[in-house]
Order: C-alpha cells, then sequence, then structure tokens
C-alpha cells in the first residue's frame, strides 16, 4: 500500500507540478498547491523536543465570535470549555514527554475550520484532534463522549445534522470551502483512505483507554462528513467530550478535576497509538 502510494506521489508531481509528495514513518505527505495561508505563524511547539517524536494537533472547537453552544447549567459557552479541555490534555502530554503537542488556538480567537487543519497539515503533524461539546436541547438525558471521525457520507440522520451545524462555522467568517484545483485526485484519495483507516483506529483505542476515566455513548463512534476533519494527509478525529445539556456531564466537563481525567485518558490512548504504529513500522 505504502509503496503504491509513494509511486502514484512520484507519478503526480511528475505530471502537475503542482504536488511534490514525500512519506515519513508515518505515511505519505502531500503539499496542496495554494493550500492554506502559507506565510502565517504557526503555533508553538510543547512536550518533548525531538523533532523525530510524533506531532498532535489539538484543536479546540469554536472561539472568538462563534461560541458554540452554551451550557442551560451556569452558561458555560463550549469554545471556553473546549479551551480549558484542550489545555488540560496539552499539559498531560507535555509532562508525559513521549509526544510533541501543539494547539491550533490557545486563546479566544476565530478560525474557519480550513485554517484549523491547514495548521496540523503545514506543521506536519500526525494526528489532529478537534475537541467539542455536545448539546441536545431536547434530551437532557443524553450524555457520554463520542468520537468522529470523517466520511463521505454520515452514518445517520443526526450525525449529518452535525456535520452541517459544524460546517457552517465557516460561513460565520465568510469563507466558503472549495475544492483545491490543479491536485491530483487519486493521490488524495488514497492517503484520505489510509488516514481514515488510522483514525478509525484511534477512535477504537480512545475508547478503550479512556473507559476508565469517563463516559462513552453506547454508539460512541459515529461518522461524518465534518469540514475540519478533511486533511487528507492527517489522521483526524473530532471528539465530543460529552453533553452540556446533560448536568452530569455538564459538571464533569466544566470542573477542572473532569477535565484531569479526560486529558488522562486521552494521552493513555494517544500514547498507546504511537507506540502501536512505531512497532508495526519496524515489524515491516
Ligand atoms: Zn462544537
Amino acid at each position: 500500500m505504502k509503496r503504491s502510494l509513494l509511486c502514484l506521489a512520484a507519478i503526480a508531481a511528475a505530471l502537475s507540478g503542482c504536488s511534490k509528495g514525500g512519506h515519513d514513518a508515518e505515511g505519505v505527505t502531500i503539499d496542496l498547491a495554494g493550500a492554506g495561508r502559507a506565510g502565517a505563524a504557526l503555533p508553538r511547539i510543547m512536550g518533548s523536543r525531538d523533532p523525530a517524536r510524533p506531532l498532535v494537533v489539538l484543536d479546540p472547537g469554536h472561539g472568538g465570535k462563534d461560541p458554540g453552544a452554551t451550557s442551560p447549567y451556569g452558561g458555560r459557552r463550549e469554545k471556553d470549555v473546549t479551551l480549558a479541555v484542550a489545555r488540560a490534555i496539552r499539559d498531560a502530554l507535555a509532562a508525559s514527554g513521549r509526544v510533541r503537542v501543539a494547539m491550533t488556538r490557545e486563546d479566544d480567537r476565530f478560525l474557519v475550520l480550513r485554517d484549523r487543519y491547514d495548521i496540523a497539515r503545514r506543521m506536519g503533524a500526525n494526528l489532529f484532534i478537534s475537541i467539542h461539546a455536545d448539546a441536545a436541547p431536547l434530551n437532557d438525558g443524553a450524555r457520554g463522549a463520542t468520537i468522529y471521525t470523517l466520511s463521505e457520507v454520515a452514518s445517520d440522520r443526526e450525525a449529518a445534522l452535525l456535520a452541517e451545524q459544524q460546517n457552517k462555522a465557516d460561513a460565520i467568517g465568510g469563507a466558503t470551502l472549495s475544492r483545491d484545483a490543479g491536485v491530483n485526485r487519486v493521490l488524495i484519495d488514497l492517503a484520505q483512505r489510509e488516514s481514515m483507516g488510522i483514525s478509525a483506529d484511534f477512535a477504537a483505542l480512545l475508547r478503550r483507554e479512556g473507559a476508565p476515566y469517563f463516559p462513552f455513548r453506547p454508539d460512541f463512534h459515529r461518522f461524518a462528513a465534518l469540514a475540519v476533519l478533511k486533511a487528507p494527509d492527517v489522521p483526524s478525529i473530532l471528539f465530543e467530550t460529552g453533553y452540556l445539556t446533560n448536568n452530569i456531564d455538564a459538571a464533569y466537563i466544566e470542573s477542572p478535576e473532569g477535565q484531569k481525567q479526560i486529558a488522562q485518558g486521552m494521552k493513555s490512548a494517544i500514547e498507546t497509538h504511537f507506540a502501536r504504529r512505531l512497532y508495526r513500522i519496524a515489524a515491516r
């Protein structure tokens, strides 16, 4: 699989003149012509100082003029909760020092969805985790974490609705998603498929490692066409930490103690994920 991807990368680069393909221990990387804001500053990296260590980019959902959902229990806004949870995960990973870690935003600012995953791509991230908090205003009994990975077809109506809502965040910034012109669709599709497989593996691992620390929904892994997960060459998940509309979940994910528990489960999953990947690459 890897060999065929590399061949395609070389062919595509020669034919289109717009992509230079490469690879590292974690898979194929593609430079998309014109993608992202090339001059924009990249966030700082914390954790291991070894550039060979895997890089995790955490993406606190919403921010700035986009507050996300609001908790009916005390009025906390999703954009603040996601930032606090992401900071807790970052701090746990940095203290452990096994991986490198960066955040798409470290304060209350608005980012369009495309810029979020462009940051991960430009930094050469090995894993992208977008952090959110769920809301079900008409069902305050709904609780637990959910992990979304990319699918062109949403797995059910609820997932489709979420994709529609989340993708609307771009409209707030006046930007629209457009397909990259001049890139080799075959190459991108292949890389995307590989990333989707790795993302699904990570979703299962996060359920296993996170379950001792925080509750999951019974159907914890769902698929949706979420724009923020569309980096073709960075395995990506969207993690809904729990429901702001459920009083038990809200108290948990809004508290520093609950955020530390979430961070422990996430750290364990991330470190196990990369240990497995290294083992698989060494065994080839
Ligand atoms: Zn959200």
